[in-house]
């Protein structure tokens, strides 16, 4: 690294693909990055690496630097939490075969998501006329069906078919205007279409990313709805493990959380991160490495990628 001041490097070390729930595929993704002035790169698809060698490929042929990441499910004190890995090895067998395990989990939940909308579809007239389309008076087998086959339609990676999906397929039908409100009505807990999952726990995802050599990140703190008590619990128990670092500067924080977790990372002595979190162009409030709506990380802090 010839730069004196890391904290002036464009790093985006949080971004998604078509093998997870982005919209780019790992090529597209290191080719926006590259003409929107990122200077170092992390791909972190959800539960899943195998986007990574051809973002790798692709970064080399351009010439921008490249950090091979993943953004772990887990479940910590009953709610899901975000871990990111960096700088992992890719072919790690542990890892490989960890992921490919939470993966399996998804192709059944999203069943029984598909399952809970129809139900509530069928039954509730405002909601339903929104898929008039369907309704030839399907059966709720037959439309959970049908609104299954909808999201997988948007999965790039079959084997990873996640809430996103659901939610841009929902906004086909109408059903919603914006992902967003999919989501708030539909997606979120108590909603018809959650299914309450158990993901990896956080032991075993630090460990992993360790296993493979990278650090550990908790991914966009600022999003988790845990008393003080279980915030504490969170930082202290991913120090214990051996996680290193917080992501400070996310597109979900706001300018008030950027100073909180400027805090939260000098007090337990973490490594800090910035990531756009980014998923697709017309989805995405904040674009890969967009230094006007992400602030580059401030000097109060050490940059994950000091040393690297
Ligand atoms: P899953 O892993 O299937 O539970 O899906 C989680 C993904 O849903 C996250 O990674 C986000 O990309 C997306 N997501 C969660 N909440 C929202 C929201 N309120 N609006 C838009 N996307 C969301
Ligand atoms: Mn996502
Ligand atoms: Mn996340
Ligand atoms: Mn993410």
């Amino acid at each position: 690294m010839t730069y004196l001041d890391p904290h002036g490097i464009n790093a985006d070390l949080h971004s998604h693909s078509t093998r997870s729930d982005g919209v780019l595929t790992p090529e597209a993704l290191v080719e926006r990055a590259l003409a929107n002035g990122v200077e170092l790169l992390a791909l972190t698809d959800h539960d899943e690496v195998s986007g990574l060698q051809a973002a790798r490929r692709r970064a080399q042929e351009l010439g921008l630097r490249f950090i091979c990441g993943v953004e772990i499910s887990v479940t910590f004190a009953h709610k899901t939490v975000h871990i990111v890995g960096l700088n992992i090895d890719a072919n790690n067998q542990v890892l490989l075969e960890s992921l490919t395990a939470i993966r399996t989990g998804r192709t059944r939940r999203a069943q029984v998501m598909a399952q809970g909308l129809a139900e509530y579809l069928n039954k509730n007239t405002r909601a339903s006329s929104a898929l008039a389309a369907f309704q030839g008076h399907l059966s709720d087998e037959q439309l959970a069906e049908v609104i299954y086959a909808g999201a997988l339609q948007y999965a790039g990676n079959p084997d990873l078919i996640s809430r996103t999906h659901f939610a841009r397929y929902l906004v086909e039908c109408k059903l919603c205007k914006h992902l967003s409100d999919v989501f708030l009505h539909y997606l979120t807990p108590d909603k018809p279409g959650y299914v309450e999952t158990s993901w990896a726990s956080l032991t075993e995802a630090v460990s992993w990313i360790r296993q493979a050599g990278g650090q550990a990140v908790i991914a966009h703190p600022g999003r988790y709805r845990f008393s003080e008590t279980e915030k504490i619990a969170l930082y202290e128990t991913f120090k214990e493990l051996g996680g290193e670092a917080i992501e400070v500067i996310t597109a979900s924080h706001t300018r008030e959380q950027y100073s909180d977790f400027v805090r939260i990372a000098k007090h337990f002595d973490f490594l800090a991160s910035r990531g756009s979190d980014f998923h697709g162009p017309y989805e995405s409030r904040v674009d890969l490495g967009e230094v006007g709506l992400l602030p580059l990380l401030p000097d109060s802090v050490i940059p994950i990628w000091h040393n690297w």
